[in-house]
């Protein structure tokens, strides 16, 4: 996993900040009617006193009494409404954080992707933003009000005794020495927590996606036990972080305890030397008891900051990996417009900096219009020049046009709107046939798909299915045979009427006759659609109108099969070996 947080990453609180800015009046509503609720409750110390300092008139009694059972329900119910209030911003702001991560994630670069663990990133998606709602309730509400209360009430005191005060505050102060030494710790346990269900999901992607290689290799022990290992890990930090939140929070509550006694021991002093009355004591006990919520508060607003703080690295670590630009300089003519010509010049190319160049300057062009067939051997950086193309990665050196302009100079979605791709291991999505077929163009008519399904020869495919297009092919296609998601692949990509038609190795799992009729097919194509196929069976390769030869990441010679088996010996032995073997 190379997501790592750097020195100079902005601290979590301003990307916190990010995500609740759009909901910040809600928030200050939600934490106006907290404040309100705490008011109500602070007033009734006040309501007490003054009713034990008339015990003997009846009416005052009765008075005091209404009082405070109309500020008991007032309590009550600004409580209730503002709790309903930040917790539903809370879930407006994880769903923000996940909006944008979702979108940020679906625009990343290959290169990114390449880098990074899949399941990793899914955790930071559903698990991680998940924790921005209790730090937005708790931390930044907990702190908001919780502090101002905390104030409030303090002022109060202060208002009633000062020595008492005082008595309080020097209390507070030594516990809050012993929390500083204590917070480190929960980021720490939270972060490790945190990365612990990153590695999990990781590994889940992992087994899941090659469930059928695990199981036939015996290998399930072996994934049970790092799946284990991630989630005891989580386990293990998550107690430590609670071990650490518990010490805070009974540091708080204790300090809590020690105030009371505290002032119960002055208090009562001074009301023996008559410095306040009995009603005075007691109201300030009250209001140490009341201290208890806005402490409480406030300490829980920094423990849970501390352990979400780590979710919000995590996200913005994600957030910061390489992605593509939204939308580029220029426009290309809409799909569907004249077929294009293409030319590599020179292009140098590696997949990272610490990997050997997998092009060591490639040159050739493609007219527009007709066949071009890429052959040699495997490893010879042929699917790395489709790549290139579909711009999932950018050369280091050279150039590639496109009609005559850098594929950089064309917007990124439109460029990919005008090719039609049909990867090497043709990836099929869970989902029905006809989502499959439509990926790549929702807007097909049935009329488009019925032809299409026929030029491909999946109609026979489609008959036999019990739902026709609409049946659901399974995780990654596993319901269809290797030929007929190679079929449906192409037939994806033709939907697309593409003006750049690229084929890797398309056909190599259709039995002959299907391979024949799909070689007519993509000849058709080839007379109004620029057409680039990797190929290794002969038949494919002698139909194309140039082959470009290539090895070891450069190409060695460009001509028709006639000219090259003469003129290349590296052709020639392939043609005479390879080609043949592959049942050409
Ligand atoms: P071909 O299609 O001709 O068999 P490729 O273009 O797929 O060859 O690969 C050329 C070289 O690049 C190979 O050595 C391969 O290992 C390497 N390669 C391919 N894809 C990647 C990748 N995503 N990251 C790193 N190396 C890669
Ligand atoms: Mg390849």
């Amino acid at each position: 996993m190379s997501i790592a947080a750097q020195k100079s990453d902005p601290p979590a609180w301003r990307a916190l900040l990010g995500y609740v800015r759009p909901h910040r009046w809600a928030l200050l509503g939600g934490a106006s009617l907290s404040l309100l609720t705490g008011a109500t409750g602070l007033m009734l110390p006040l309501v007490a006193r003054d009713l034990i300092d008339d015990l003997s008139d009846d009416r005052a009694i009765t008075g005091a009494l209404v009082l405070m059972s109309a500020l008991v329900m007032a309590n009550a119910a600004l409580g209730a409404l503002g709790s309903y209030v930040l917790r539903r911003t809370a879930e407006s702001v994880v769903l923000g954080a996940r909006r944008s991560l979702s979108s940020y994630l679906l625009r990343l670069r290959i290169t990114a992707v390449d880098r990074s663990e899949p399941g990793d990133l899914m955790a930071r998606i559903t698990s991680d933003t998940t924790l921005l709602r209790e730090v937005t309730t708790d931390s930044l509400v907990g702190l908001g009000t919780g502090g101002l209360t905390l104030i409030a009430t303090l002022a109060l005191m202060g208002f009633v005794d000062p020595v008492l005060l005082g008595v309080t505050l020097a209390v507070i102060v030594g516990a809050g020495a012993v929390l500083t030494l204590i917070v480190p710790h929960i980021s720490r346990a939270g972060r490790r927590a945190q990365d612990a269900v990153g590695v999990m999901g990781a590994s889940l992607e992992r087994v899941l996606g090659a469930l059928r290689t695990v199981k036939a290799s015996g290998a399930e022990p072996r994934e049970e036990r790092a799946l284990h290992e991630a989630a005891e890990e989580s386990w293990r930090q998550s107690v430590r972080a609670a071990k650490w939140s518990a010490a805070a929070g009974n540091t708080a509550g204790l300090a809590m305890q020690v105030a009371f006694i505290t002032v119960l021991a002055v208090g009562g002093a001074r009301v023996a030397t008559g410095a306040i009355d009995v009603g005075t004591l007691v109201a300030f006990l009250l209001f140490v008891f009341y201290l208890m919520m806005p402490i409480q508060s406030v300490v829980g607003a920094i423990t849970r900051y501390r352990t979400g703080s780590a979710a919000l690295d995590r996200i913005q670590e994600a957030m910061r990996l390489p992605a593509e630009p939204v939308a580029g300089p220029a426009v290309l003519p809409a799909p569907g417009a004249a077929p294009a010509a293409l030319a590599f010049e020179d292009v140098r190319f590696r997949y990272a900096d610490d990997l050997p160049y997998v092009h060591h300057g490639v040159t050739f062009t493609v007219p527009a219009r007709g066949m071009t067939a890429f052959v040699g051997p495997s490893g010879a950086g042929k699917t790395t020049v489709f790549s290139l193309i579909e711009r999932f990665y950018e050369p280091d050196s050279g150039t590639i046009t496109l009609d005559g302009r850098e594929l950089a100079d064309w917007e990124l979605s439109r460029l990919r709107s005008s090719i039609g791709y049909v990867e090497q291991d043709a990836p099929v999505l869970s989902g029905s046939l006809r989502d499959n077929l439509l990926l790549g163009n929702r807007e097909a008519d049935d009329d488009e798909v019925a032809r299409v399904v026929k030029t491909t020869r999946l109609d026979g495919l489609v008959a036999k299915l019990p739902e026709g297009l609409d049946t659901l092919v399974g995780h990654r296609g596993t319901k269809l045979s290797g030929g007929e998601r190679q079929r449906v692949a192409i037939a994806r990509a033709l939907l697309r009427s593409p003006r750049l038609l690229l084929l890797d190795e398309a056909t190599s799992q259709l039995d002959a006759v299907n391979e024949a009729a799909l070689r007519d097919t993509v000849a058709d194509v080839a007379r109004t659609t620029t057409v680039l196929v990797v190929a290794h069976r002969l038949s494919t390769v002698t139909t194309a109108d140039r082959i470009v030869v290539m090895d070891a990441g450069r190409v060695r010679a460009v001509g028709t099969h006639r000219e090259l088996v003469t003129a290349d010996p590296l052709y020639a032995e392939l043609a005479a070996t390879q080609f043949l073997a592959a049942g050409g």
